[in-house]
């Protein structure tokens, strides 16, 4: 019985390892800049077009908050500082077959704090007030979100 159950633990253990491995996490950053933050358009891709938080995925053993920093200089040329986790929503897409839902998009409030803006890799990058955000043609994930953000630009 014994032999039998510490299989089972280990199948178990295996499996909850391929899980970990499987997720995907994917990180955006709301750069805030008085009543406006930062929108970005994707460049190319199924999503080329539309609006979204810039950010992109957590590398293999780097932490969020690196790979948020990491993102935005790569893609925006900035340093930022972030100030505050805004939300989070299920990323069913992303996931290299693992299960709908095991990975996530985690935004952050950030402000830039050093560097010269330059859009790296979207086509178009703007900086709107909370009412502008609406009505932005946004890749579906990250439009959940967007209350959370007005609701930081409408406090600070
Ligand atoms: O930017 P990157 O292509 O590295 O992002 C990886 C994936 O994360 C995208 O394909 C997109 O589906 C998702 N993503 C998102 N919202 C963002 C940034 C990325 O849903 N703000």
């Amino acid at each position: 019985v014994l032999t039998a159950m510490q299989a089972h633990l280990d199948l178990f253990a295996a499996a909850a390892q391929r899980r970990a491995e499987d997720v995907v996490q994917v990180v955006g950053a709301a750069l805030v800049d008085g009543d406006r933050v930062l929108v970005a358009r994707r460049g190319s891709g199924g999503l080329a077009g539309k609006w979204e938080f810039p950010g992109g995925k957590v590398e293999r053993g780097e932490s969020e908050l690196a790979a948020l920093v990491r993102e935005c200089q790569e893609e925006l040329a900035v340093d930022i500082t972030p100030q505050a986790f805004l939300g989070e929503v299920p990323l069913p897409g992303v996931v290299a077959g693992g299960e709908p839902g095991a990975s996530t998009l985690r935004v952050w409030w950030g402000r830039i704090t050093g560097g010269v803006l330059v859009a790296h890799e979207h086509s178009e990058v703007r900086w709107v007030t909370a009412g502008e955000l609406e009505d932005l043609d946004w890749i579906p994930a990250d439009r959940p979100l967007l209350p959370a953000v007005r609701a930081l630009l409408a406090r600070l």
